[in-house]
């Protein structure tokens, strides 16, 4: 599932091809979760990429923008001549001739660049949205996340006191702060020594600083490495995505802590996700 530093990892990279780019044709390949009429895209230019929380947006010159969701497994693939820049979810399909089987939708722009969004499972969005409908139709998905100036300790602050949830809870709930995923909340936690279960509100006004430095930390890290994805993640310039290899306490069950506290990594399920930590250096108080 892409996670906030490989959404935008490919925000950043495409804003460097496709600003100022006309659209010239649109083809829907599979409507589902693709709430667009192509006529009305047609002779659009790119003004701009933003991003919030996970989501993607390409501004257009019509105060609309092109809105995508990759949830489990949307990528982005643009092309042109033999230039082939991916984004999101890895898979065979960023070697393969396109459009794939996974193709739902082909932008192509009047310069001959195609950009092919392709989603195997299914579960990710495209909508062409007015800009002023964005604010509802996002609602669910915070402004602030951890590359935000807004994010200081304060607003976590804020956001733990008023919860008994597990800390873990907290971080990932996306309306109160956007773009943490399981990944980058494991390894925020042990790296601010947390425990992934302690209520939200008992934490202290210490703990939450390290946190607030962790979850900075940890997103910068991946945005350092190009963005984690399990096995073969590439960006847009074809780079391995390294964070993997850098993973703290996430996928890391049964082995060492990095600490070297004679800790062993543990695996508990918190919200139906995957959660790793060191019982040493992450201990649960009561
Ligand atoms: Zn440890």
């Amino acid at each position: 599932m892409p996670e906030l530093p490989e959404v935008e990892t490919i925000r950043r990279q495409l804003e460097d091809i496709i600003v100022g780019k006309t659209i010239g044709k649109v083809t829907v390949l599979a409507s589902k979760n693709i709430k667009l009429d192509p006529e009305n895209l047609i002779g659009r230019r790119v003004v701009g990429l933003h991003r919030q929380a996970k989501v993607l947006l390409i501004k257009l010159d019509n105060n609309h923008s092109l809105v995508f969701h990759f949830k489990m497994t949307g990528q982005l693939i643009y092309e042109k001549d033999s230039q082939r820049v991916r984004g999101g979810h890895p898979t065979a399909d960023w070697y393969k001739p396109l459009p794939v089987k996974a193709t739902k939708l082909i932008i192509e722009f009047i310069d001959g660049g195609k950009l092919y969004y392709n989603d195997q499972r299914g579960f990710g969005w495209v909508e062409d949205l007015p800009n002023d409908k964005l604010a509802e139709r996002l609602k669910n998905f915070s402004l602030i996340d951890p590359l935000s100036p807004q994010f200081t300790w304060e607003y976590l602050a804020k956001i733990c006191r008023s919860s008994r949830r597990p800390i873990k809870l907290t971080i990932m709930n996306q309306k109160e702060l956007g773009g943490v995923g399981n990944i980058y909340a494991n390894d925020s936690l042990w790296l601010a020594r947390i425990h992934p279960l302690q209520p939200s509100n008992t934490l202290s006004d210490k703990e939450i600083k390290h946190l607030h430095q962790a979850l900075i930390q940890a997103i910068q890290e991946g945005l350092k490495y190009n963005g984690a994805t399990i096995s073969t993640y590439l960006d847009t310039k074809g780079k391995k995505g390294e964070y993997q290899q850098h993973f703290k306490v996430y996928s890391r069950a049964g082995q060492k802590c990095l600490r070297n506290d004679g800790g062993v990594i543990k695996v508990i399920r918190v919200g139906g996700r995957r959660t790793f930590f060191c019982p040493v250096c992450q201990k649960l108080r009561v």
